[in-house]
């Protein structure tokens, strides 16, 4: 299923009334994007149930789907014209795309000096991630809930947690720095919160954690049971003296803890319960070309289509600055009537 057939409007076009004439991606609240999100496939080795329906997501017929030489053009485009200083590229899961390590190459050649990150579940990452590095990979987060087996295999539907351990491990080994492993809270696994800080603490690797989103394919979510960052806290709390620190800057969605009173520290990432909507500095563009500048407004800009057709850069980047420009102001699930958005997580690009 497309997003034109799930019923996401793509456009063409948006209206800029009120834009100040600036090249870079702003919007009507006076926020800045910098930092673009690029799905690059909607397929997926894990089936994590908070993201993807048991099935996987219907596949994307080849066509709709960007091609390398396509994502290396817009990444390009994002970060010249319209003032782009990070890219990450994400899924669905990147590591089932055979040319990743092309996209990468192809991205640290155009934008040089711009850190490329990937956000993965780590599935057989061990095998490539010397490659994914050559080819320009800076930075890599991998998503890891728990590191029992058997909540992992419930929760992801895959028994696949040795393979995970063992990809973040080759990260670290290849020198990506820093690598940072995101939990997502649920119920299921935050008893085995601690352990999963010990031995991200034991690996030298950043943990955070982030509140579960109502994102998941299959609509289960629900504000009463999802797992609040304060819950969590006591939790850790238990095992380890936390204190906390504050944000790295002030669009880092993670507020700090330092841990025992050491170097190392933990993030928490209350994205329900304390929104940071208002400090958001992304855009994102997901696998089939279209611009979505907030993961939960179903308003998109397709770009494959312009560019496709024959569109500049030029053309394609106003396209961009406008589908910035009409950015809505933050997430609304606390709003009377919220309905989540037409895509899960996993369609389109965490
Ligand atoms: N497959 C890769 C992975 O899992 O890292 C990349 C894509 S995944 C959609 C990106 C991030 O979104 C992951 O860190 C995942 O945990 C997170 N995520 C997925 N569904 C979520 C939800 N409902 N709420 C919060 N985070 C979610
Ligand atoms: Fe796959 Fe990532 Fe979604 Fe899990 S969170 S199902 S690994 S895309």
């Amino acid at each position: 299923m497309t997003a034109v057939e799930m019923g996401i409007p793509s456009v063409r076009s948006a209206s800029l009334e009120g834009r100040p004439d600036v090249a870079h991606l702003v919007d009507r609240f006076a926020r800045v994007a910098r930092d673009l999100r690029v799905s690059i496939t909607e397929k997926c080795s894990l089936r994590c149930t908070y993201c993807m329906p048991e099935a996987g997501l219907p596949a994307i017929p080849a066509e709709r789907l960007l091609t390398a030489g396509e994502i290396v053009r817009l990444v390009e485009i994002a970060v010249h014209r319209l003032g782009v200083r990070e890219v990450r590229f994400t899924g669905g899961e990147p590591l089932m795309r055979a040319d990743l390590e092309h996209i990468i190459g192809g991205c640290a050649e155009k934008v040089p000096g711009i850190p490329l990150a990937m956000t993965t579940n780590a599935v057989g990452l061990e095998h490539r991630v010397r490659r994914l590095a050559d080819a320009g990979l800076t930075r890599i987060n991998v998503s890891l809930d728990t590191i029992d087996r058997d909540h992992f295999a419930s929760l992801t539907r895959r028994d696949r947690l040795p393979s995970v351990l063992a990809g973040i491990r080759a990260a670290v080994a290849v020198g990506l720095a820093p690598v940072k492993v995101n939990a997502v809270l649920m119920p299921e696994t935050l008893s085995g919160a601690p352990d999963l800080l010990q031995w991200c603490l034991d690996e030298g690797v950043a943990l955070r954690f982030i509140e579960e989103m109502p994102l998941d394919a299959d609509h289960e979510w629900a504000r009463g049971s999802m797992v609040p960052a304060e819950r969590l806290l006591s939790v850790l709390g238990a095992r380890f003296d936390l204190d906390e620190i504050g944000r790295d800057d002030p669009s880092a969605p993670a507020v700090q803890w330092r841990v025992d009173g050491g170097a190392a520290t933990v993030g928490i990432i209350a994205s329900v319960t304390r929104s940071f909507c208002a400090d958001c500095d992304r855009t994102r563009l997901t696998a089939e070309g279209t611009v979505r500048s907030c993961l939960f407004s179903d308003s998109e800009i397709d770009l494959r289509g312009a560019l496709r057709s024959g569109a500049d850069d030029e053309e394609l980047a106003h396209l961009w600055r406008g589908a910035m420009w009409n950015k809505s102001a933050g997430h609304g699930i606390d709003a009377a009537g919220f309905v989540p958005p037409l895509r899960s997580m996993g369609a389109i690009g965490g």
